[in-house]
């Protein structure tokens, strides 16, 4: 089995209307990519603060530019698809009950808990660039994955998306000096405490840092603490999908990952990784 789940119809720019990118067409090329790239299982996670219904969590200026849809208009239409039913929902610390209350609303197969902001700027986001100002790397680091502990640990989601995503700048931000795997360390025992599927992603190859989301150190501790995997490209074109695969897959064999998660109605079976349907492993 291979999986896509961590997918978007359409690109992060805020003029890519829903009704251009919700369409039969963009959905077939969608599929299309899938069948030619071997993936079984292709769902669509759009970001949650593209929907009117996220400003109910957060009011950040960023969310109040991008919510412009409708998260159950989003719902029927994918439903009306061949594809699975996902959203990326950003963890906001203290909106704990009405992120519940938004996700278990709706009918998804999965969703995908996420940290871009740490405070009211962002990892990954030109223009609320954490770096900016006096951007200390250990105090950024040690931040972020605080916060990743904390997504995994308010039991909300089903997936932790690209789970380093704070190195995503690579070399064109300051990095820790000292070993990541202590920075690790806090979110690596949330995820052995509250059995999230870790993203294996391959977003992480197109981006500046030029590799899989989680590092090889990180993936190694979760192995050991017993943690379940996922893997995603998180698209955001066709020609996205599936991209990077062999190296993921040489990843997961490298440290003894056979098997990845597969979800539907939010419930989770695990699958021999790998081209071709499979039989469920359990
Ligand atoms: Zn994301
Ligand atoms: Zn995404």
């Amino acid at each position: 089995m291979l999986t896509d789940y961590h997918v978007h119809l359409r690109p992060d720019e805020p003029e890519t209307t829903a009704e251009r990118y919700f369409t039969a067409e963009n959905v077939e090329r969608y599929l299309a990519a899938a069948a030619e790239a071997g993936i079984g299982e292709l769902g669509v996670s759009e970001h949650v603060y593209r929907f009117t219904q996220a400003l109910d969590l957060w009011r950040h200026p960023f969310w109040e530019e991008q919510a412009c849809d409708d998260l159950d208009a989003y719902c029927e239409f994918v439903r009306g698809t061949p594809l699975r039913l996902g959203v990326e929902c950003d963890f906001v610390p203290g909106a704990e009950d009405r992120t519940a209350n938004l996700l278990e609303s709706r009918d998804f197969d999965y969703v995908i808990g996420s940290v871009h902001f740490i405070g009211d700027t962002a990892v990954d986001h030109p223009g609320w660039d954490v770096w900016e100002g006096n951007g200390d790397a250990d105090e950024v680091w040690r931040r972020y994955f605080e916060a990743l502990a904390e997504c995994a640990r308010s039991g909300l989601f089903d997936i932790l998306a690209h789970p380093d995503l704070v190195k995503v700048w690579g070399k064109g931000r300051p990095l820790p000096d000292r070993d990541p795997r202590h920075f690790y360390e806090p979110a690596v025992e949330a995820i052995a405490e509250v059995d999230v599927a870790v993203e294996i992603s391959t977003a992480g190859l197109r981006k500046p840092v030029g590799e899989l989301y989680p590092a090889p150190a990180f993936l190694e501790m979760c192995v050991e603490a017993g943690a379940r995997f996922a893997l995603s490209s998180d698209a955001h074109l066709p020609e996205h999908v599936g991209f990077g695969y062999e190296e993921a897959m040489k990843l997961m064999k490298d440290h003894g990952v056979e098997e990845i998660c597969v979800f539907e109605g939010r419930r989770r079976s695990l699958h021999p990784v790998g081209a071709g349907a499979g039989e469920p492993a359990r």
